[in-house]
């Protein structure tokens, strides 16, 4: 039997997350044939997958949302300040139903593969349901997509029921009269512990490294709050594009702290906490810089924790002190370290008790034995890098990805990688990303691919690549804007520490505010780091 022909398109998406979704709908815009590949049976992405009890945004939904279609939000009515996963996954839904993208989607199927023909121009792809061709192949896979599970040994042989919070099943999971285990005090279990600890018969979370958490102060929202956001939105989110780090609205810091009198330190610390929510890390503009300032919004922290958590030991053992706070995603919380309080909940502090195995009844630390109903994983991600090296993209001469990011990931902008013609990243390691509001960093990468595609079809080009030279300062501009930042001193995703063999590179992109300025710059000087070409290979046949 011969192969099945391929399907043939104009441009390949995989995944439809909320940057599939609006990718497909601006390629349709520009009369492209575009078809998107998704390995879930529906749309949302990360609100599709993490359905664990608690999951909500960090960032607030009237600001977590597009920006691109003005009636989506006029018609769309969100309930809470921070909406809950079931809600913001009706939401992607709902797009897709608006603008009639579901047609254009393969559910429940993976891409497995691709490689470029350089010959014919073009990306042969192997999925699941079959091979597909297109001369644009766009990675709308997610930085936060690619769930890790722990190689701890005797992880297979547990008995019990065995959960990982980023593939949580649909049906959801009743913990009651139960005893379960939690691995891992990230954003995710913080949000998960409250909420199974009220359904479980006793809860042991075991932590290895303590987290700093605010909270989040959820609230319904009124008609007033949400009439008041919609009348000004556009001009609030343009400014926050335009003058902001993390593209978040919010108060801008008026000073550094290590400028500030011990009076005005609390009180602009306490107004943020009481406040809730990530923006707590802009009370002072010298936090993530100086190692002193730093200590001041750290130990403000330790000192809440220490106030809510009744038990000194736990309290103590929840304080984070061996690196700098937002050095990792600052996690945002609902009753998170109150839990510690409740009779039934207790604290399995892996520094000291390290974790061994997991047995058939449970988990063993160098402590003893403990056997649990349920083992539920909360241990994260292989960030950023994952979803796209699970794909290994073979790139011109029969080179991987996988090869060209040996030493740590290169994409000159965050977009596109040298030697891999015509294949653009969404929101990919280089950008400011996951250092964002990750909504605004998507369309800002989405309408950067269209600029390129329009800019091709105008010129008659058929190849975009990125200029290795240029991808190099690159890297070296991203790797530089970090070091002179305290980021580097977490052992954290962002570095791909999580990861056993990941190389330490910090991946994302310091301040999306600048990100912008550069990508402005670029543009008006016809983005010289990006060559376009006809035929064979760009630097070959340079079509201007
Ligand atoms: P994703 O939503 O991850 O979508 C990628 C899709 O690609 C997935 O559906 C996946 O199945 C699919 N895919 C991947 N590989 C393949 C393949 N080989 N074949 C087929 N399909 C594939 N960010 C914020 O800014 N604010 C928040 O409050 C926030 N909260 C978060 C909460 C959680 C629990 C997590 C995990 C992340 C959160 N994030 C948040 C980050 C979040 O990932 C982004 O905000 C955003 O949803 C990413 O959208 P995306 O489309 O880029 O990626
Ligand atoms: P994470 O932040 O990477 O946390 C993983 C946790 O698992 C850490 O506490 C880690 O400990 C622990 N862990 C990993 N391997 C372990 C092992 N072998 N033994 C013991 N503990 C182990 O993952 P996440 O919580 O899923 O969050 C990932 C990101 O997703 C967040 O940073 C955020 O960007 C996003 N997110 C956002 C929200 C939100 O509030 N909207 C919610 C969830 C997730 P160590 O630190 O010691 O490695």
């Amino acid at each position: 039997m011969s192969d099945p022909k391929p399907a043939r398109f104009d441009a390949i998406v995989v995944g439809a997350g909320f940057a599939g979704l609006y990718m497909l709908h601006r390629l349709r815009g520009m009369g492209l044939n575009a078809h998107v590949y998704e390995r879930a049976e529906g749309v949302g992405g990360t609100w599709w997958w993490n359905r664990y009890p608690g999951a909500r945004c960090d960032v607030e939904s009237l600001q977590y949302s597009y920006s691109w279609d003005p009636e989506l939000e006029r018609d769309w009515t969100w309930s809470e300040k921070y909406a809950a996963q079931p809600e913001i996954q009706a939401y992607a839904e709902f797009v897709a139903e608006r603008h009639d993208l579901k047609r254009d989607i393969s559910f429940s199927t993976s891409v497995e593969a691709a490689e470029w023909d350089d010959a014919a121009g073009l990306w042969r792809v192997r999925t699941s349901a079959g091979p597909a061709e297109a001369p644009q192949l766009i990675l709308a896979t997610g930085c936060l997509s690619s769930t890790s599970m722990p190689d701890i040994p005797g992880r297979e042989d547990f008995r019990g029921e065995t959960y990982h919070t980023g593939l949580w099943p649909h049906e959801g999971v009743d913990f009651t009269g139960k005893k379960v285990a939690i691995i891992g005090t990230g954003s995710s279990a913080i949000q998960a512990i409250p909420i199974i600890a009220a359904q479980a018969k006793e809860l042991v979370v075991h932590q290895r490294t303590p987290n700093f958490s605010i909270p989040a102060r959820n609230a319904r929202l009124t008609d007033a709050q949400r009439e008041a956001w919609r009348a000004r939105s556009q001009e609030r989110r343009a400014w926050a594009r335009a003058n902001t780090r993390n593209a978040i609205v919010t108060t801008l810091p008026e000073k550094p702290v290590l400028e500030a009198t011990p009076e005005e330190r609390e009180a602009e610390f306490t107004r943020r906490w009481e406040t809730g929510g990530i923006t707590f890390s802009a009370a002072f503009n010298d936090l993530a810089l100086d190692e002193e300032a730093n200590a001041y919004a750290a130990e403000f922290v330790r000192e809440r924790i220490r106030e809510i958590v009744k038990d000194p030991e736990t309290a103590e053992a929840l304080c984070p002190k061996d690196y700098p706070i937002f050095t990792k995603r600052i996690c945002v919380d609902t009753d998170y370290f109150e839990t510690f309080n409740l009779p039934h909940v207790r604290l399995v502090n892996l520094r000291e008790t390290p974790l061994e195995t997991v047995t058939e009844a449970g988990v063993r630390t160098s402590a003893g034995e403990e056997a649990y109903d349920a083992i539920v994983y909360a241990t994260g991600f292989d960030a950023m890098t994952g979803a796209i090296l699970n794909i290994d993209p073979v790139g011109k001469g029969g080179r991987r990805m996988s090869e060209a990011w040996a030493e740590g990931p290169k994409a000159y902008l965050g977009l596109m990688t040298a030697g891999f013609p015509n294949l653009f990243l969404i929101t990919g390691p280089g950008s400011p990303s996951v250092l964002t509001n990750m909504i605004v960093s998507i369309e800002h990468h989405v309408d950067m691919i269209c600029e390129q595609l329009s800019r091709m079809q105008a010129r008659g080009a058929t190849r975009l690549e990125a200029q290795p030279e240029e991808q190099e300062a690159w890297v070296a501009h991203v790797n530089a804007r970090a070091s002179a930042t305290l980021y580097p001193r977490a052992a954290s995703w962002y570095m791909g520490a999580n990861i056993p063999g990941k190389p330490r590179v910090f991946m994302p992109y310091i301040g999306q505010d600048e990100y912008r300025r550069k990508v402005a710059e670029l543009a008006a000087k016809d983005w010289p780091g990006l060559s376009m070409g006809k035929g064979r290979a760009a630097s070959d046949a340079a079509a201007g």
